[in-house]
């Protein structure tokens, strides 16, 4: 295959200004599939121009175009669903059974936001005088500037187009130069639903320079961003000396408590399913596994056994249980992490060791009796590594699972609802599965606390952080 990535401005598809472009490479072999344009100043200033005006016109819609048009769109997904998954599986790597989630769970996003779209109420204020009529409206923020990561590529940027265009804000997307094939089809697919010109642009090219541009340009009135922690902290703090709002979906290092009266071969199943969904890479995947002692040895060898069925593949193949991871510098982190918890005295259950060959490829790995100084305990894994401490009080457990900054995902597996309640009121945490893993669904809240960061991306809660209020005093 041979991907040609265009830029969309203003409502064309177009090579960059100074026909520059970026390879794209398959993690399953490393070959080279194609190729995505790499925006130049010209075309962001050009992008801008377009945004501004695509606002214009798309604030005056009304909330029953806006959601008619985000149906149609999720009904085009739909119907090339199976393109964008095969699309997914070449650039990404998951397996085709992951990609199809993805893109199903991208129409569904489109779904919600299109009923929310018809739920932006405002309210009326009781005045001090009869003379005076007092109104609260909510308006769309204005044009948006959205950076998404290559590790669920269309997922990532849905939640933030979809929330956008809701609430009747253009936005100007930048994709992972990575992972821009599929994120490109569905793009199109807006613009094919009936998107006005200029309400979507799409850029690809250096993330620091676009990120600084844009946040820069008095056109943009909100950040949304997800990614690590370190670039949303520098996003935040160009949005901040600019005074504009933001997003900030960010890493976490999740927690997965396993008390001894767990159900424990459902807390294992789950969270296997959970750690080695998409190879690892995701904000919400487990990634501290503490387990009480009185079943730490049985849970840690249960454990072993599953991982060990995920065989590693090419996405595409039915044989695969775990694809490759999406680039190199995964691997190398892998590596890394696994060789700074074996000095530090972990102790290697299986996996552990970089494949030779071609593809990006990473066991499905865990490490038990890990040191809480040992990088992987303080350091998003962000990959297929399951590490194992054991504790002994619920106090303990709960200090190590707030000890570090972040705050995205906990997981909490115990069949007292007193413990239920305890660990559900103390983990400091923006999402706590409690015997449960069901979490990300267009319906809930999604989001962190502390460094994990802010603004929720789901649920009935999503759309008001592309909203501004305005309070009107009318005299009559
Ligand atoms: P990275 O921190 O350089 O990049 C993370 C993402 O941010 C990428 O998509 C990148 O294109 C983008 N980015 C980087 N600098 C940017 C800038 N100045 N302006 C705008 N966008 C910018 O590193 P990486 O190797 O791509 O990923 C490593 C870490 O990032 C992972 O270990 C993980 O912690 C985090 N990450 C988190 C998520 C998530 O879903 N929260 C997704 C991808 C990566």
């Amino acid at each position: 295959m041979n991907y040609q990535i265009q830029l969309l401005i203003d409502g064309q598809w177009r090579d960059a200004g100074d026909a520059q472009w970026l390879d794209i490479v398959n993690p399953a072999d490393e070959g080279v599939i194609g190729k995505v344009a790499k925006a130049s100043m010209a075309d962001l200033d050009d992008a801008l121009a377009s945004s501004r005006s695509g606002f214009t016109a798309w604030r005056k819609s009304s909330a029953m175009e806006r959601s008619a048009f985000l149906r149609k769109a999720a009904a085009l997904v739909r119907k090339h669903a199976e393109e964008m998954a095969v699309m997914l599986v070449h650039e990404q790597g998951k397996r085709l059974v992951e990609a199809r989630v993805e893109v199903s769970g991208a129409s569904e996003v489109l779904e919600w936001f299109a009923e929310e779209a018809r739920r932006v109420y405002g309210s009326v204020i009781a005045p001090r005088s009869p003379e005076l009529r007092q109104y609260v409206l909510h308006e769309p923020v204005g044009p948006v500037a959205a950076f998404t990561p290559w590790n669920f590529p269309i997922n990532q940027a849905v939640r933030k187009i979809a929330a956008a265009l809701a609430a009747g804000c253009s936005i100007i997307v930048k994709g992972s130069e990575e992972t821009p094939v599929a994120l490109a089809r569905f793009v199109a697919l807006l613009t094919e639903a009936g998107l006005p010109a200029g309400v979507i642009n799409l850029v690809f090219g250096v993330p620091a320079e676009i990120s600084q541009h844009l946040i820069a340009s008095p056109v943009i009135r909100k950040i949304s961003f997800t990614g690590s922690t370190a670039v949303g902290k520098l996003l935040s703090a160009q949005a901040g000396a600019e005074m504009k709002r933001v997003s900030m979906e960010l890493g976490g290092h999740a927690p997965a408590i396993i008390c001894d009266d767990a159900d424990l071969p459902r807390a294992v199943k789950l969270l296997a399913v959970q750690k080695f969904w998409n190879a690892g890479q995701a904000c919400i995947s487990p990634s501290r596994f503490l387990v009480q002692s009185a079943i730490y040895d049985e849970s840690v060898a249960a454990f072993q056994r599953l991982a060990e069925s995920y065989a590693t593949g090419n996405g595409l193949e039915k044989s695969t249980r775990m694809g490759p991871l999406a680039n190199p510098r995964r691997v190398a982190a892998m590596q890394a992490l696994v060789d700074d918890a074996l000095a530090k005295g972990a102790r290697l259950v299986t996996g552990g060791v970089t494949p030779h060959g071609k593809g990006y490829f990473y066991p499905a790995t865990v490490l038990a009796d890990v040191p809480r100084d040992a990088r992987v305990f303080n350091e998003e894994p962000f990959g297929p590594i399951a590490a194992f401490a054991r504790f002994d009080t619920d106090e303990q457990v709960l200090e190590e699972a707030n000890r570090l900054p972040w705050g995205l995902a906990a997981y909490v597996f115990t069949s007292s609802a007193l413990r239920a309640e305890t660990f559900k009121s103390q983990v400091e945490s923006g999402l706590v599965g409690i015997n449960s893993i069901a979490m990300g669904f267009p319906e809930q809240p999604f989001g962190g606390v502390k460094d994990s960061g802010y603004a929720s991306e789901g649920g009935a809660d999503a759309l008001e952080f592309y909203l501004s209020t305005k309070f009107v005093s009318q005299a009559c």
